[in-house]
């Protein structure tokens, strides 16, 4: 066989969501020197998920690597403003806070700012670490602009909300656009070679044969070739996940334009709130062993803003990831390769995560088993952290009452996350990674939002001396309240930016 016959260059992208269409257009613009021939397979009569309207600040690296005009993008979904994440009543009943992406604090000394925050607190000349990030203050105000580049005191991101339907059909255009050839249809077999097991080709109900060399999985939960085909077994996490059913419904904005996302704790899950420019997209997320599908619903129901746009819709679903999602010449993203529920908003993350190492370990003229590990342990540590971070949220509470959260406060987690929690308590000793997500701050976030808070501190702390350290923190959040309330209304900044209707306030109010 000569090495062009072994050439990868036909790929087969099977599912049009959000999952497929991002691939789709990554691969046509990040790998449009090696030729390949991209063909997307989707089915209408099939549809999408349908959800996946809250994202995280790196899906703006994801637009600025592929060129995605970010103003177009708002407009052509509907887009809103994301500084982060509140978290209602997850702690104890009646806490708040929010999850930002941005700092706390400022450099001072030698130890790290949550350090003297916790000195400053344990003696009673703190005010609550979210006066001392300005996301925070600016989301809870309704404030946003853009951060400057060379705000080296505050430096923060921010994310989109946005409607995930029509975002899939602005990639599906742009794709288009590059080369990416659509097909549209239900695939109802799928052939492989006899030796290698491998995936030769994916057919049609019209019986129209798509043949390829690598096959990208994005058919979502159903994991057509990465599960039905290729068998590659599921790892569950529903005893550290459990919630496992949604119901979503959108609904008549009630007047809060601010530019973060909600979760409200319930009874036996929680709900979210994403404001979009035209409406708002909710949810409950929640257990049937704990909670029953109508009381879910009418939950939700009760607790809308405005007038419901649609009946409630469930979707079923079971927390965990593929062991492996590369196997042979297929490799899986989106759904297919697993989900960790949407608390905090990671699935279009992970996403993307999935696309740019296949772009970096993209096979030449075979695929090498040795890119197919890496990419596997890449996904993993991924996952796992995910994994962890989304257990906080469940371990650390303090609700009375609800036999769920006493359920999930004693549960055994992870040893990893364990010794976070442990870590943080004992001495505010927090996680640091080389890359991926959820770096410090969102631990500190969630530790101290639902009361997990430092025991003891970094000792060098003492060289300010008590006086001095509460006018340097009294000085930051002066500072952070006038830098909130300079910035413009979160609607004012979307209606010059990038509004998908004429009259926004009237609309989307
Ligand atoms: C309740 C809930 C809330 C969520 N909220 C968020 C959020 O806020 N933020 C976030 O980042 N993510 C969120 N997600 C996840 C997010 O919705 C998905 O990660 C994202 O939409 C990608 O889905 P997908 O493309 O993998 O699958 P899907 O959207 O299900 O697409 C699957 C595709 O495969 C096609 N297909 C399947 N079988 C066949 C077949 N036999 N023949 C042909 N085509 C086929 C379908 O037609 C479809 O085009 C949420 C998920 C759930 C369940």
């Amino acid at each position: 066989m000569t090495a062009r016959a072994q050439q990868i260059d036909r790929v087969v992208i099977v599912g049009g969501g959000t999952a497929g269409w991002m691939t789709a257009i990554a691969l046509a613009r990040l790998l449009g020197r090696l030729g390949l021939s991209i063909t997307l397979v989707e089915s209408t009569a099939i549809g999408t998920v349908g959800v996946g309207e809250a994202t995280l600040p790196q899906i703006r690296t994801f637009n600025r690597l592929l060129g995605l005009d970010e103003r177009e993008m708002m407009a052509r979904t509907a887009a809103t403003i994301k500084l982060g994440i509140e978290f209602r009543d997850w702690g104890r009943i009646g806490d708040r806070y929010i999850h930002p992406f941005g700092t706390y604090g400022e450099e001072i000394g030698q130890a790290s700012f949550i350090d003297y925050w916790a000195r400053a607190r344990a003696a009673g000349k703190a005010a609550p670490i979210g006066d001392y990030s300005l996301p925070i203050v600016a989301a809870w105000t309704g404030r946003f602009e853009p951060p400057k580049p060379d705000d080296v005191r505050q430096p923060y991101d921010f994310a989109f909300q946005f409607d995930a339907g029509l975002y899939a059909a602005w990639l599906a255009e742009l794709a288009q656009q590059v080369g990416v050839a659509r097909r549209e249809g239900k695939i109802t077999e799928v052939r492989r070679k006899g030796e290698s097991g491998d995936i030769d080709a994916v057919v049609l109900e019209s019986g129209e044969a798509i043949e390829g060399d690598l096959f990208i999985d994005c058919s979502g939960f159903r994991a057509l070739l990465i599960g039905d085909t290729l068998g590659t077994a599921f790892e569950d996490w529903s005893h550290w996940l459990p919630c496992n059913r949604a119901y979503a419904v959108p609904c008549a904005n009630g007047g809060d334009h601010g530019p973060y996302t909600r979760a409200t704790a319930r009874k036996a899950g929680w709900q979210w709130r994403i404001p979009l420019q035209h409406r708002v997209g909710n949810g409950l997320v929640y257990c049937d062993a704990w909670w029953d599908d109508q009381d879910a619903a009418d939950c939700l129901m009760a607790n809308l803003e405005g007038e419901a746009g649609a009946e409630p819709r469930q979707l079923r679903f079971t927390t965990g990831r593929r062991r492996s999602l590369w196997q042979g010449n297929c490799v899986a993203i989106g759904l297919a390769g697993g989900f960790l529920e949407p608390l905090e908003s990671t699935s279009i993350d992970l996403i993307q995560s999935g696309i740019l190492n296949l772009v970096d370990l993209f096979p030449g003229a075979a695929i090498e088993p040795a890119a197919r590990r890496e990419y596997d342990r890449l996904m993993d540590l991924e996952f796992e952290r995910i994994r962890d971070f989304l257990v906080l949220h469940y371990v650390a509470n303090q609700r009375e009452g609800a036999e769920f959260w006493r359920a999930m406060r004693t549960m055994a987690i992870p040893d990893s996350l364990a010794e976070k929690i442990e870590d943080f308590r004992c001495r505010a000793i927090l996680p640091e990674y080389a890359h991926g997500l959820f770096q410090q701050v969102s631990w500190i976030s969630v530790f101290l939002g639902q009361n997990v808070v430092p025991e003891a501190w970094d000792p060098r702390t003492a060289g300010l001396p008590e006086a001095e350290l509460a006018t340097w923190l009294e000085g930051i959040h002066q500072r952070i309240a006038r830098d909130a309330a300079a910035m413009p209304d979160h609607l004012d900044f979307i209606a010059r930016s990038g509004a998908a209707f004429e009259a926004l306030g009237e609309t989307a109010g």
